[in-house]
This record gives C-alpha cells, sequence and structure tokens, in this order.
C-alpha cells in the first residue's frame, strides 16, 4: 500500500543481568560455613509503548540511544542484587519496529497503551548458593550476569496529516509549509491519484509535534473531477484542524472574502463533513502594502456572516506570527475529536505481532595464520561472559559447558592436537584431547 514514511533508526541496549556472588558464612561459632553467595538482579528491559499524545517520531531525531540499567550483583550473606526498572520508550500509534539490519518485524504498535519488549533485559547470574551439590557443598562458582539484548532497531510510521492548509491557488500554502516544517518525510508511490499532499513535520516551541499538509488536490482535484484515493482521504479523515490560507494583499485584484467563502463552499459540497471541523483563518501577506486595510474589510464581513472565528495575521514570507498560529494549532489538535469517515470494521486493517526467535546454537570455527583456533557464536560468547574467571571452579564449569555443546569432538575434527591454543573472545586455553 502507498504510504508516507517517517522513518528512523535507533540504538536499544537493554540492561545486563548483575553477577552471581562467591561468598561463605562466617558465623562466629560454626567454622566452615556453606556458600552464601546471592543472585545478581535481572537488567532492565527495553519496553515500547504507544502514547496516543504523539503524532510523529520527531523526538527519536534528537535521541537514537536507549540504554537500560543494569541488575545489581548478588551479596554476601545470602543477599540477592535488585533487579533493574524496565526502560520505557514511548511511540505514536502506528508504529513498526523493525530489525535495522534483517528488516525482521519485532512489533507493530497499535493502540494507546500497547507494548512490546524489544530488547530483552540479562538475568541475574546465579550466586554459589545455587552451585551446592552434597558432593560440592561449598562451591567456588558464580555467573556473571547474562549480558542485556542490544539492537540497531529501525522505527517506522505510517504518517497520516493532523492539520491541512486550505486556501486558493498563490495564497502562500506551500511556502507557509516550508518555513514551518522541520523534516520531510519520505514520499511513496501514490497508485490511487496523482493528486499528492505535500507533507512536513512541525514541532512547536512546547514540543509538540504534528503532521501538516499543503491539500491542493482537495479543491483543485475536486473541481477537475479527479478521483481521490482511499490515502488521500486517510489524510483528510486523520486532519482534526484545517488552516485556512487567505491572501490580504488582493495583488491579482481578488477579494478576500470571496475567496474564503468559495473555499468554504466546496468544502461543503465535498460532504466529507469537513466544514465541522474546527477552522483557523490565516490572514497571509500581511507585509504588503494593502493587507491592512483589506483585512479591515475581510472581518468586517466575516463578522456579518458568522458569529466567531478565528483569525492569524501572518506573514510566510518574512515569518512573522507563525509561532501563535502553531500553538494555537497544537492545542486545538489535543481538544478536537477525530472524525472518522468510514465504519471501524471495513477499515480494521489486519495486525500481526511478531515475534523474535533467534536460533543462536550453533558456533564458528576459524584458524588464525598462527595456528590458533578461533571459535564464536551467539550462545558461547554468552557463555563466556557468564563466567566468573576469578574462581577455578567456574572456569571448570565453563569448559563442561563449551564441552557439552560439541566444541571438542568439532576441534578434533578439524585437527586440533593437544596443546593448540583455543580461543574464545580474550580467553585463551591449550586444548586438551
Ligand atoms: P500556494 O499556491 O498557496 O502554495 O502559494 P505559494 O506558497 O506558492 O505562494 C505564491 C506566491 O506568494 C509566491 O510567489 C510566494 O513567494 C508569495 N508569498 C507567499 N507568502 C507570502 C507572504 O507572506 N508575503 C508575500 N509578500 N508574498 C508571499
Ligand atoms: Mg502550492
Amino acid at each position: 500500500m502507498s504510504m508516507f514514511l517517517d522513518q528512523v533508526k535507533v540504538n536499544v541496549k537493554a540492561g545486563n543481568g548483575g553477577d552471581g556472588m562467591v561468598a561463605f558464612r562466617r558465623e562466629k561459632y560454626v567454622p566452615d560455613g556453606g556458600p552464601a553467595g546471592g543472585d545478581g538482579g535481572i537488567g532492565g528491559n527495553i519496553i515500547f509503548v504507544v502514547d496516543e499524545g504523539l503524532r510523529t517520531l520527531m523526538d527519536f531525531r534528537y535521541n537514537r540511544h536507549f540504554k537500560a540499567k543494569n541488575g545489581d550483583n548478588g551479596m554476601s550473606k545470602s543477599k540477592h542484587g535488585r533487579g533493574a526498572q524496565d526502560l520505557y520508550v514511548k511511540v505514536p500509534p502506528g508504529t513498526i519496529v523493525k530489525d535495522a539490519e534483517t528488516g525482521q518485524m519485532y512489533a507493530d504498535l497499535v493502540n494507546h497503551g500497547q507494548e512490546a519488549v524489544i530488547a530483552k533485559g540479562g538475568r541475574g547470574g546465579r550466586g554459589n548458593i545455587r552451585f551446592a551439590t552434597p558432593r560440592n557443598p561449598a562451591p567456588e562458582i558464580a555467573e556473571n550476569g547474562e549480558p542485556g539484548e542490544e539492537k540497531e532497531i529501525e522505527l517506522e510510521l505510517k504518517v497520516l496529516a493532523d492539520v491541512g492548509l486550505i486556501g486558493f491557488p498563490s495564497v502562500g500554502k506551500s511556502t507557509l509549509l516550508s518555513v514551518v516544517s522541520a523534516a520531510r518525510p519520505k514520499i511513496g508511490a501514490y497508485h490511487f491519484t496523482t493528486i499528492v499532499p505535500n507533507l512536513g513535520m512541525v514541532e512547536t516551541d512546547e514540543g509538540q509535534s504534528f503532521v501538516l499538509a499543503d491539500m491542493p488536490g482537495l479543491i483543485e482535484g475536486a473541481s477537475q473531477g479527479v478521483g481521490l484515493g482511499i490515502e488521500f482521504l486517510r489524510h483528510i479523515e486523520r486532519t482534526r484542524v484545517l488552516l485556512h490560507v487567505v491572501d490580504m494583499s488582493g495583488i491579482e485584484g481578488r477579494v478576500p472574502i470571496d475567496d474564503y467563502i468559495t473555499i468554504n463552499n466546496e468544502l461543503e459540497e465535498y460532504d466529507l463533513k469537513l466544514r465541522e471541523r474546527p477552522q483557523i483563518i490565516i490572514a497571509n501577506k500581511m507585509d504588503m502594502p494593502d493587507s491592512a486595510e483589506n483585512l479591515r474589510i475581510f472581518k468586517e464581513k466575516l463578522d456579518e456572516l458568522e458569529g466567531s472565528y478565528e483569525l492569524f495575521e501572518v506573514s510566510a514570507l518574512s515569518k512573522r506570527g507563525l509561532t501563535a498560529v502553531l500553538s494555537r494549532t497544537a492545542e486545538l489538535l489535543e481538544t478536537t475529536p477525530e472524525f472518522p469517515l468510514y465504519d471501524e470494521e471495513t477499515e480494521q486493517e489486519e495486525r500481526v505481532l511478531y515475534k523474535h526467535t533467534p536460533s543462536v546454537d550453533h558456533f564458528n570455527i576459524m584458524r588464525e595464520p598462527d595456528g590458533t583456533w578461533v571459535l564464536s557464536g551467539e550462545k558461547l560468547e554468552k557463555l563466556y561472559k557468564m563466567t566468573n574467571f576469578a574462581h577455578d571452579e567456574s572456569i571448570m564449569r565453563f569448559a563442561r559447558q563449551i564441552r557439552g555443546m560439541g566444541i571438542d569432538e568439532a576441534l578434533r575434527s578439524k585437527g586440533a592436537k593437544n596443546g593448540d591454543i583455543v580461543r574464545i573472545d580474550n580467553f585463551e586455553f591449550e586444548f586438551v584431547e
């Protein structure tokens, strides 16, 4: 389906689990206390949560790294380390989270409050209490915490316009859009119509952001009988506030109030309940000599037409009066309900939540020119990171674990001999047949 995309790449790193502790009870009248090293606490997850107050991915342009806290280490006297709090990252409704490298989808976040764990915190390493057995009642074994997941992800948002710019040709809509918008989303193929609304992301001084669309097609397209595509209608539907730009310069012999009435009549004819939407009148080109006088007349006529209206005087060209319009627009957006054009049911798209299930069990063996065997692989490296190398017993446990993965056998079949050096990350050991 064709769409506009706001896209951003982000790095997320969940917290590591805390390290388990090797410790023993030391009590006054007990000569050999048992193991008393506590477990490490769990690392914080990175959780994405939908916040319907957000409309764009603008916030991520400035903040691309998210890191959750690590779990606390286990302590002596059998005390466990505390788990770290999860880090919540707010995203707008409609955000798709993908792996930046593989494109694999992690989550499709639609409804307010919906959550997805995007990077899992590591579990705490076990303290030596956990390794006690009748045969080994005082083990010097503890695990380090499991590393938290780290990912490069890409966020994608199908962008729909929140605010529409309407008005006659040449009143200054495009100029206005270009001076108030910070970023331009990618424009995808538009299948149904050649009319493409021009979109811009707007951020107010108060930090709210919304999508503003110049909608030339609405009026010009309609009068030419060009059918507007479903995508275009979605933009209109989502639009909660209309900015009606009126040229006050009177430069081409045009009468501002006539323009205003004509456009609003067309809106009504269009029959998309567009006249029910809050409208802000933007009296543009106020830098021109005749504008003040034209505006005075415009207001007089307007008073005869309708009871109350909101009007802002601006000059898009000299960027005057814009801040006030944007703040008021953001305010109206927050208080104006949506205007559904369709039945909920027919419009419900199929949403699927994809789960991330990495396959991690295999490992690689490479040989360096000096004969060193180098081992790599996700599971293997995790076991390595979770090994406490300060204690021989822990190291022996590690040796047993990797033998259990079939690494000894694999090395042997590749021709490894007694005394060859084998390396995992920074750790080197001798191969023993
Ligand atoms: P659109 O057709 O509504 O998109 O209008 P444009 O943004 O293309 O503007 C039409 C013309 O009006 C251009 O020549 C602009 O430079 C000019 N224009 C736009 N805003 C202002 C303004 O505030 N003051 C003056 N003097 N000219 C403006
Ligand atoms: Mg234009």
